[in-house]
């Protein structure tokens, strides 16, 4: 069957990435995280010194972004981020990185070299891609496109959840809730490429739906259009 690519956008801590994970396994596809790119990239500017007082150091890091290698490999099963060549799955997780990641995700050359790498990623369809920009500016194109909302308070709870889970235990709940509504005020109101619905996109509200009946959601819209 031909493939296509798949974009997937919305708020942060939305469900967008075990919708993601959970097609691109029942289509045999490829997905990619790309909030994990802009992660790695502000992980970079933590460890060399290019945050400061809570600014990054525009600057530095665009001198340094040739030495800023992304990879990804599947670990049993699980995708994980390198940069250069190191594991970071974990640390890109942390909240210090949440904490910084829309400040770095606004720069305008940043996101120019993310997403050219990110269109190469899709370029022989198969993808299934979420983020901020997808539907939008990476995959205009993509045959399917989601844009996947949940309550806000709903959204804080599982990225608790999943904090407490991979080991971050020096994190709150209010923090956590905080930091969300920042990025999701940052990530709408930035200049190039904010947050918005592509006009094409599907909406899929997951407040009330388990992971299971949002996969199964989105699979049905998937079928739906592989048969035209
Ligand atoms: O998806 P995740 O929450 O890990 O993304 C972290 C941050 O990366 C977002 O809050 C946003 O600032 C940025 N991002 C982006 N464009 C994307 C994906 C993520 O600006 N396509």
């Amino acid at each position: 069957m031909t493939k296509i690519n798949i974009a997937i956008d919305g708020y942060s801590s939305c469900g967008k990435s075990t919708i993601a994970k959970g097609l691109a396994q029942s289509l045999n596809y490829l997905y990619v995280d790309s909030g994990s790119m802009y992660r790695a990239v502000t992980l970079y500017a933590l460890q060399n010194g290019m945050v400061e007082f809570e600014k990054v150091k525009e600057p530095e890091l665009l001198n340094s972004l040739s030495k800023i290698r992304i990879s990804f490999k599947l670990i049993n099963g699980d995708q994980h981020t390198f940069l250069n060549d190191i594991d970071v799955e974990h640390e890109i997780r942390s909240h210090l990185v949440s904490q910084n990641v829309s400040q770095v995700a606004r720069i305008p050359q940043i996101r120019r070299h993310l997403v050219e790498q990110q269109k190469s990623l899709g370029a022989k369809k198969g993808v299934v891609m979420d983020g901020r920009d997808i539907g939008t500016v990476v995959f205009p194109g993509a045959k399917v496109k989601f844009f996947v909302t949940a309550d806000s308070d709903i959204r804080a709870q599982r990225r608790f959840k999943e904090m407490k889970e991979k080991g971050f235990n020096d994190v709150t709940f209010d923090m956590v809730k905080a930091n969300i509504e920042e990025r999701d005020f940052l990530d709408t109101h930035r200049k190039v490429s904010p947050l918005m619905k592509a006009s094409d996109a599907v909406m899929l509200d997951t407040s009330n739906l388990s992971p299971k009946e949002q996969l199964e959601k989105a699979l049905d819209i998937v079928n739906g259009n592989l048969k035209h």
